[in-house]
């Protein structure tokens, strides 16, 4: 077995082992396998074992790894997740080519998307980024214009919105970790409690995967405990 193929194995028991602690179905915390910097050869090993979702930062390398992966596996049907940095004038190709898109944290992007998205797919299954550490260097929404944007983007044809995605401030206190995740769990109950059908949390990387799914979330993005570590730098698109 390859070791792509055994990490994810290792994961999923992991995933399953925090979702029984906090007495929730494994079934309902879903891997995200973050595959960027890596190449379409490794994607294709987790395809292999049975992985399905990908997420991807960087919009040439993601879209080059697309076609490359529909070309060598013509017959699998995957999920393309975006999760990076957004800019207004490339919003395109990412409607045209992902399911989901987990880092808007702008209305103008999300109406972009809306416009985009082509009428023949599904709408874009969409999570609001939100800054919950409230560091500068970081995107995303603050808690305060949450909801106002939320409210606007629940509104946009083209879009579905799905829930709220949080990158917290990197931190091995596992208490510091589960309270930023019930904090942005907090915000997500808000939402819901204001009408809006929202059913995904995207929280949790490969250090603070178990803290997420305590605290609620429903995916996980996980890229160097499944591939590795990252060395090369990636282009920026
Ligand atoms: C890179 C990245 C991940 C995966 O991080 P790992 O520490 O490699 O698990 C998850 N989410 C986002 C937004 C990322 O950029």
């Amino acid at each position: 077995m390859s070791s792509i193929a055994t990490n994810l194995q290792e994961l999923q028991q992991k995933i399953a082992v925090a979702a029984e602690q906090a007495q929730r179905a494994p079934a309902s915390v879903q891997l995200l396998a973050v595959s960027k910097t890596f190449g379409p050869s490794a994607v294709l090993e987790a395809v292999r074992a049975g992985q399905r979702a990908f997420g991807e930062n960087y919009l040439q390398e993601a879209l080059d790894k697309i076609d490359a992966v529909a070309a060598l596996a013509p017959e699998v049907v995957l999920q393309w997740h975006f999760i990076g940095p957004i800019q207004s004038n490339k919003t395109r190709p990412i409607a045209e080519r992902f399911d989901w898109v987990h880092s808007v944290d702008r209305e103008k992007v999300a109406r972009r998307l809306s416009e985009q998205r082509p009428a023949a797919l599904a709408p874009l299954n969409i999570c609001l980024q939100v800054n919950i550490s409230g560091e500068a260097s970081k995107s995303g929404l603050s808690p305060e214009e949450l909801p106002q944007v939320a409210a606007q983007v629940a509104r946009l044809p083209g879009l579905r919105l799905r829930g709220l995605m949080a990158i917290p401030e990197a931190t091995d206190d596992v208490a510091r970790q589960h309270a930023a995740f019930a904090a942005v769990r907090a915000l997500y109950d808000r939402c819901r409690a204001d009408g809006l059908a929202l059913d995904t949390l995207s929280m949790g990387m490969s250090a603070d995967m178990s803290a997420a799914i305590a605290e609620g979330a429903t995916i996980v993005r996980i890229g160097s405990a499944i591939f590795g570590h990252r060395s090369i730098q990636p282009i920026r698109s």
